[in-house]
């Protein structure tokens, strides 16, 4: 691990929120991307190396949804950028964290990623991260 991608916010809005992050905040926006496997719209800003994630449920089924309804809107989770999510993922599994998906699955832009179980987190959801582009 040697960089924090990024941090997921779920928010009922895309639209209601970009602006406070591209227009008050003035962080560089990356665009919009649908996720199906995680049935969220997602929207990304760049601060330094790392981006911000907006996650905006495209249905009640989406976990997101499910979070929103529970917490309300706010912050949803960090995920770290690794070199080889495969043998990370190994990796902790050796040092005993459990995680969610023990395969890695497609996020957005392409990248591979794997949620760790919040019960070995402190509760914090946790994502690993491998890019498969470096365009951004
Ligand atoms: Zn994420």
């Amino acid at each position: 691990m040697h960089k924090i991608s990024h941090i997921g916010i779920a928010v009922e809005s895309l639209e209601k929120w970009i602006p406070f992050y591209r227009d008050t905040l003035g962080f560089p926006f990356l665009g919009e991307e649908l996720v199906e496997s995680e049935k969220v719209r997602v929207a990304f800003f760049q601060i330094g190396e790392s981006r911000i994630e907006l996650l905006e449920p495209v249905d009640d089924t989406s976990a997101i949804a499910k979070h929103i309804q529970k917490r309300g809107e706010g912050f949803h989770h960090i995920a770290y950028e690794v070199e080889n999510i495969h043998q990370s993922i190994s990796s902790l599994q050796k040092k005993g964290v459990s995680l969610i998906n023990e395969e890695p699955k497609e996020g957005a832009h392409q990248s591979l990623i794997a949620f760790l179980h919040p019960s070995s987190t402190g509760k914090v959801l946790t994502e690993l991260c491998q890019s498969q582009s470096q365009e951004d």
